[in-house]
């Protein structure tokens, strides 16, 4: 059957709009609406017949109960949840009335025609209002991860918007020691800061065991820029709670939820958490970045560089010393789990690469030494042996107790390229 014909077919059932008879056609010609479609299909039917052209008012269709002409309004609705939200794109999800979509079944069997004929009625809302949406608030759709994302219930009569999370990527220095990188919540009281009716002796109140973190002293700066309900701190890998982070510094991203801001001054964000964190923390080079960034700073492999503060049980002699380092330079080491991390964790054994590594002896019972190793080498393992679950060893291969008692990292860069890269940023 000819388009004509079929639409006759559909005209047939009557009470149809034109957008409702469009639509079963929605896959023919284009940068047409359904409702200009429709129109069109009935002026063509008016020409052939020498009638004048059908029309039935979508207020009085009762395959759409009138929606089709509602797209302005839902529109309207949409934009007004956002009036005071930052954003560049969106997306619309429209949830229909199941009677819309049973009606929409029973046009087409009437007219005899597949039951999936055109295009959803959900899919014609979604794009309609989507439109409206986009020109009401001067910004774009986006079908993958838009800024926020619209919800209009029309059985509920209700307009939803979701504001997706921003992120802003970022390098931090830890300049001392003792602070965690996260929220450390007190394990006495579970973060509570209350032992029944009295403050948690454990933290004095505080609910955490560090006073102070990375991410208290860099997120709360965020959150308030960005103008979030919350924020959540992304490392690459963290260092222990007693070691610093030096150098270049350790990548990182900060996600703000529900922010009403997401297009910062990332140079000003810069100096206000460097200010707040008061020379505990720094952080650099700043940038806003895609939600993929947090899976690139979590999964990304990078390799680290370490300065170790070395003590020895016994003296050493300079030559004994420069032997050993000679043969962990580039040494394949084996390590089971180190005791002092988490025992639920299975003890396993797993080999990673020392690199380069230096020293120098300072006096005979201390050492500086320097690791570039691959991420996962425990450092003060590879010093001390770890009672020999570490293999080889500073410790092991010198036959003298040793252990560290400073460690700074001083370098985390991508093992095969940086973690920069323009994929992941939004400027
Ligand atoms: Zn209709
Ligand atoms: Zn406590």
């Amino acid at each position: 059957m000819s388009v004509l014909e079929d639409a006759r077919a559909v005209d047939a059932v009557g009470g149809v709009c034109d957008a409702c008879l469009g639509r079963v056609f929605a896959d023919r010609s284009f940068g047409l609406t359904n409702r200009e479609r429709g129109r069109a299909l009935r002026t063509a039917i008016g020409l052939e017949d020498d009638e004048e052209p059908a029309s039935v008012d979508a207020a009085d269709c009762w395959v759409c109960e009138g929606y089709c002409d509602a797209f302005d309004e839902w529109a309207e609705r949409a934009a007004s949840k956002v009036e005071d939200v930052e954003f560049e794109s969106y997306q619309v999800g429209t949830r229909p009335p199941a009677l819309i979509e049973e009606n929409e079944r029973m046009l087409r069997e009437d007219a005899g025609l597949d039951a999936d004929a055109g295009e959803r009625f959900k899919s014609e809302f979604n794009r309609e209002v989507g439109k409206r949406v986009g020109r009401l608030t001067d910004t774009e759709v986006d079908f993958e991860r838009p800024d926020v994302q619209f919800l209009l219930d029309l059985a509920e009569d209700e307009v939803t918007a979701e504001i997706n999370s921003a992120f802003v990527y970022g390098r931090y220095r830890k300049l001392e020691r003792g602070i965690p990188q996260t929220k450390w919540p007190c394990s006495a009281c579970n973060g509570s800061g209350r032992q029944g009716r009295e403050p948690c002796e454990e933290c004095d109140g505080s609910g955490y065991r560090y006073p102070e973190s990375v991410e208290q002293l860099t997120a709360p700066v965020v959150e308030d820029v960005m103008d979030g309900v919350g924020a959540t701190f992304h490392g690459a890998g963290r260092e222990d709670v007693d070691a610093r982070m030096l150098g270049t510094g350790r990548p990182f991203v900060i996600e703000i939820e529900e922010p009403r801001r997401r297009t910062v001054d990332t140079d000003r964000l810069q100096q206000d958490i460097n200010a707040f964190a008061e020379g505990k923390v720094e952080v650099e080079g700043l940038r806003l970045a895609t939600h993929d960034m947090v899976e690139r700073v979590k999964r990304h492999d990078a390799s680290k560089r370490y300065s170790a503060q070395v003590r020895f049980d016994e003296p050493v002699d300079a030559e004994s010393f420069a032997d050993a380092l000679a043969e962990l330079d580039g040494a394949t080491i084996e390590q089971e789990t180190p005791n002092r991390v988490d025992h639920r964790r299975a003890s396993k054994v797993r080999t990673r690469d020392v690199y380069e590594i230096e020293g120098e002896l300072e006096g005979s019972r201390t050492a500086t030494v320097e690791v570039h190793g691959a991420g996962g080498l425990y450092i003060k393992e590879l010093i001390s042996s770890d009672e020999g679950r570490t293999t080889p060893s500073l410790a092991g291969l010198l036959g003298v107790g040793a252990e560290v008692t400073a460690l700074d990292v001083l370098r985390v860069d991508g093992e095969d390229e940086p973690f920069e890269h323009s994929a992941y940023f939004r400027d």
